[in-house]
Formats: C-alpha cells, structure tokens, sequence
C-alpha cells in the first residue's frame, strides 16, 4: 500500500494576483522551468466520496483499487463505514479529521437517515407548477424569497425526516464541512489549514448554477431539511441556513474529483471518479486550453507541477480538461440522479417515452400557440466577445428542456482560447410549450413532440418554423449589431440541433457555418425545395456521440448523408465520438473550436 507521503514544500514562485479577464489566479513570480512542483494543497476543506466506493476508496488518503475491498475498518461509524487502506490511514484519521467522534456520529446520523427516507412526490421548480429543466425566470430575489421560507420554517423534529431522496454525496460534502466548523468552533486555535475563512473565500456559484439546473434547488432546500432533522444536535449551532448556503453555493465549479490512480502513476492513470473534494488555495489555478501546470494528486494532497517551462508573470493555468470533466461527471450523475431514481416511475415512464420518440425521428403537427412566435423580444443570453470588439458570432440553440443558460458554459470555456476571443455568443432561450408526449407538461422546447410515428408528416413543422423565425430575427439583430450574416454561425445541441439546421438551410443570406450536435435533420424532404441556394455552399459542423441513448447516431449519421446526397452539401465535417451519449464532450468541444477557427477566422 503506498502510504500518505508528506508532500515536498513547493518551490516559492508564485503568487495570487487579479487576473485581467476576472477573478484571480497564480502567477509566476520568476521563471520556473518544467515540472517544477509549484503548489501543495495538503487537505481539501470537504469531500465526499461516493456510496459506490465506500469500502474501496481509503477514507484518508483516498487509495482505492476499484473492484477491491479494503481491510481495515473505523471503530466508530459503524452504519456509516469509514475504510482504510491501512493502519496508519486509520490511526490519522482517528486522530486528525475524527478527533472528538462527532464525524463518525455525524456521518452515522446521515446513513440511518438515507435509509429512512421515503419517495415523494417530484420536486417542483420554485418559479412555476411544472418540473421543468431549466428556469429562465430564477433571479436573486426569487432565490432569497425561497430561502427566506425555509429559514422561517420551524425546525423539524429529531428524526422526522421529511419525505423524497436527498442527494447522499451532496448531503456528505456539507456535512464534512459543517463538523469541520463545528470542531473548530468549539476549540479556537485548534483549526488546521485549509480553514472555514480561506473556503469562504472561493467564488460562491449559486445563481448560475440553480439557473442552469433548477431541479437543483428543490434538492437543496430539500438536503437542508433533512440535516435538520437528522443531524446530531450537537451540530445545531452551525447547521444554519447560512452556512448551508455558502457551502453549497462554494461546491460548483471550486470542486475536484478525486480520480482512481493506477498504482504508480501519477495523474495520467486516472480512470474513474471516486468522489470530490474542495481544495481552496488550489481552485484559484485557472483553466487554460494549452495548460502549462498539470495537477497530481498525492494520496490526500492536491499538487501542482509546471508542465513545461514558464515565464517571469505568466499566469499558471490546469488544464480545463480534468476541471470541467469533474464538473460535467458531477453533473451527470446529478441528473441521473434527479430523472431517474428521484422521479416517480410514470415519470420516469414518460421520460423514457421521450426518449424513444425522439430516437424514432418523429414530430408532429399539434400545438400552435400564435403567443410563442418569434419576434418582438427574443429571449437569449448574449455574451460579449472576449476581446470586447466582435467580428463574428455564433447563435447555439439548446435542446429540449434546457435553456441558454444550460449551454452558456461553452462560452466560458473557450474564453482562454486567442482564436475564438473575437466571438460573440448568443444563446437563445426555446418558449415554454407543452408537450404532448409528456403529458402536455410545459417545459422550453423549440417544437412539439407528439407521436411515435416515424413519418414526417408527424413533425411540428409549424413550430419548428416558428423557432426558425426567432432564430432568423436573432441573425438579423446580430447583424444590426455590425456582423455580416457570413461571419454568424448557427448552431445548436439535440432539438437545438436540428433546428440549426433547418434554420441555416432555409436562410436568405449566406452564413459563415452551420453547426448540429447530437441532433438531426428535420423537415427533411420539405428541405429539398425550401433550402436556400444561398446556403448551398455553406459549411456544416455535425458530431454525435455512438452510444447516444436520445437522438441514436445512426439518425444523426443519416441525416449527415441525406444533407449530402439529397440536399448537395458537401462542405460538411462530420465526426463521431466513440462511447459519448447524449451529451458534448471535450473532445467534441475542441474540434467544435478547431472549425470555428476555420469559418469565423480572427480579422485583423
Ligand atoms: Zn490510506
């Protein structure tokens, strides 16, 4: 077993600066040249490990060989289970983390809790009766009038666990952090680095994240209710509304997974995730796509070594690769989570309907509400180019159920990338409708989905339309702005995909590019003669994932072909990612930024 090193004391060369584009980061102080061990974080402030990995994953220096049991088990927390990879993790965690017994109690509590819970009813978002994905309307006040309630509401008796699933992980991570408080509170001067102010003092996330995914914060509020009711009374004093809310509003984006190493290796052997934890002094590394810092995590210590040589105030940068796929991972999860194990089962029913409908290729003509059509305000997210003097623009529509919000992260991410800086982002929000095969439940959508028959004429082809006008007015409104039409970009993911598409092919002026991520082509033999010659020889992006459960590849693909065959566009880019579902990976991400590049260049 390789046992829990003390990690090297890092060379003294760096330093926390504001950064140029916004928040801060490390910056070299002299030159430092390649793998130079630059940053030890020791000991994140909170983690959690996940349930899955518990007897696999040592609890102290997060050794874990997955598929093999460990040996040696805590005393305490019993229900809980805390596993070691050895004597000497046992003993320092009992000594060091478990000092006075209460997180071992604390995480006992939660374990006998989960087991008590009962399903409930689905969640609802706070702004409206329908559990949509994504909540265009959330704003600060609604988020504090939410919490306000919840701080009101008396607090529940011991034990009486209120009904519907919490997210264990989640319910862990804030409870670690809560006794970490509580034990520090209780003996001053006794509180080990990192501490509760150097936490406060990351980036809290909130509003974006519960934006982006609403469902989250019926779970939260949920989480705090059941901590409340389950948590030893000794943690009364700290579990406050207050502190539950910095704590999870610090969890999105400032965590890291813990990735499974191959034994000998450092970082690259990473496979699979084993839990997150949150590091402080490491989160301020920001993210860049040609990283000159790489992070190595030692047992429990997160460390970072310079990857090639750096110069005197170079900014030191991780890859984004690990971050965000630690964040898009957790993301996962939690929405498997929420649709399907949170959900009741004619839900989860309907859902898979969805699904099945959509993989079928089949849309229909049902529901025309003339409020929805395009026009007067188009409701998006713009986002300025980077470099603050646009000369091209990409207008990304979502998929069913999402909103801008949900696909505004690609923005951000290719902020660092020099080439996509002249960029300006615009991130359309589809209008609530309700859709039929969901029971006529409202949720954004850009088209009605309402039978499995896989005939065209079952497609909403008046709503797609519709949406193509909003789509065509924000083209238009963008070249208002001073973008020539062959400098804009549409594109879009799922159901966003296909009406770039649509939207691109039967546009008036020539486009710079049309951009289809995991979606298809809709209207298909309509297009024949509705396409504009205009477009004929514009280039298309299409990518999709091979194991897409949603839209299944062989429609994306399909339709890749029909475009070329039928329709005669040959500048199309296709690519596929073997494994991927139904989502965008970085991989896409990057060759999604490598076209860019090639249709909207930089001007100068
Ligand atoms: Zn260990």
């Amino acid at each position: 077993m390789p046992s829990p090193e003390t990690p090297p004391t890092p060379s003294n060369s760096i330093e926390i600066r504001p950064t140029t584009y916004g928040g801060r980061g490390y910056f070299a102080l002299s030159p430092i040249p390649a793998n130079t061990l630059i940053h030890v974080s020791p000991s994140p402030y909170t983690l959690s490990i996940i349930r899955d990995f518990k007897k696999e994953c040592c609890a102290r220096c997060f050794h874990c060989v997955v598929g093999r049991n460990l040996k040696w088990r805590a005393e305490r927390g019993n229900v809980a289970g805390f596993w070691f990879c050895g004597e000497r993790c046992k003993r320092e965690w009992e000594g060091e983390e478990d000092v006075a017994g209460l997180l071992g109690e604390a995480m006992e509590c939660l374990e006998r809790g989960f087991k008590r819970q009962k399903r409930a009813e689905p969640p609802r978002t706070p702004d409206g009766k329908e559990v949509g994905r994504a909540s265009t309307t959330m704003d600060e006040e609604m988020l504090e009038r939410v919490w306000k309630d919840a701080a009101d509401a008396p607090w529940p008796k011991h034990g009486q666990i209120p009904d519907g699933e919490v997210d264990q992980e989640e319910a862990r991570l804030i409870t670690y952090a809560l006794v970490r408080l509580h034990n520090f509170l209780s003996s001053p001067g006794s509180e080990s680095s990192p501490t509760w102010s150097d936490f406060l003092a990351l980036q809290p996330n909130a509003l974006s994240h519960f934006r982006s995914q609403p469902y989250l914060l019926p779970s939260h509020l949920h989480t705090f209710h059941f901590l409340r009711s389950v948590l030893p009374k000794s943690l009364r004093g700290v579990l406050t509304l207050e502190n539950f809310r910095a704590t999870t509003a610090r969890d999105p984006g400032n965590s890291f997974g813990i990735w499974e190493q191959a034994e000998g290796e450092e970082g690259d052997g990473e496979s699979e995730m084993l839990g997150w934890a949150m590091y402080p002094s490491a989160s301020y590394f920001n993210h860049d796509c040609d990283p000159n810092t790489k992070k190595v995590r030692r047992g429990r210590a997160m460390t970072m070594v310079t990857a090639r040589d750096v110069a005197e105030g170079e900014e030191l940068c991780i890859s984004y690769g690990h971050l965000e796929e630690d964040v898009l991972e957790r993301r996962r999860r939690l929405e498997d989570k929420f649709f399907f194990s949170q959900l009741d089962k004619t839900y989860r029913l309907l859902l898979y309907l969805i699904v099945l409908v959509v993989s079928l290729y089949s849309v229909y003509i049902y529901h025309f509400n003339p409020k929805m059509s395009a026009a007067s305000s188009i409701s998006a997210i713009r986002i300025p180019a980077t470099n603050g003097a646009a000369t091209a623009a990409v207008i990304f529509a979502h998929g069913l159920g999402d909103s801008g919000a949900g696909w505004s992260f690609i923005a951000d991410h290719y902020k660092r990338e020099k080439s996509l800086q002249h960029i300006k982002w615009i991130f359309p929000n589809a209008p609530l409708r309700p859709i039929t095969l969901n029971g006529g439940m409202r949720m954004p959508a850009w088209y009605d989905l309402t039978s499995l028959e896989r005939v065209e004429e079952a497609e909403d082809s008046v709503g797609m339309l519709q949406s193509a006008e909003t789509i065509h007015a924000l083209v238009k409104e963008t070249i208002e702005s001073g973008i020539p039409a062959d400098r804009i970009v549409i594109g879009g993911f799922s159901q966003g995909s296909a009406m770039a598409l649509l939207s691109g092919m039967i546009h008036k002026e020539k486009l710079a590019g049309i951009a289809g991520m995991s979606g298809y082509l809709p209207m298909a033999s309509k297009l024949v003669d509705m396409r504009h010659p205009h477009n004929q020889e514009t280039p298309i992006f299409m990518a999709h994932g091979t194991a897409d459960p949603v839209v299944k590849f062989q429609f994306g693909k399909m339709s890749m072909e029909y475009l070329k065959e039928k329709l005669g566009m040959e500048k199309i880019e296709w690519r596929e990612y073997p494994g991927m579902g139904h989502t965008a990976d970085l991989k896409e991400l990057a060759d999604f930024a490598r076209w860019l590049e090639k249709v909207v260049p930089p001007k100068n």
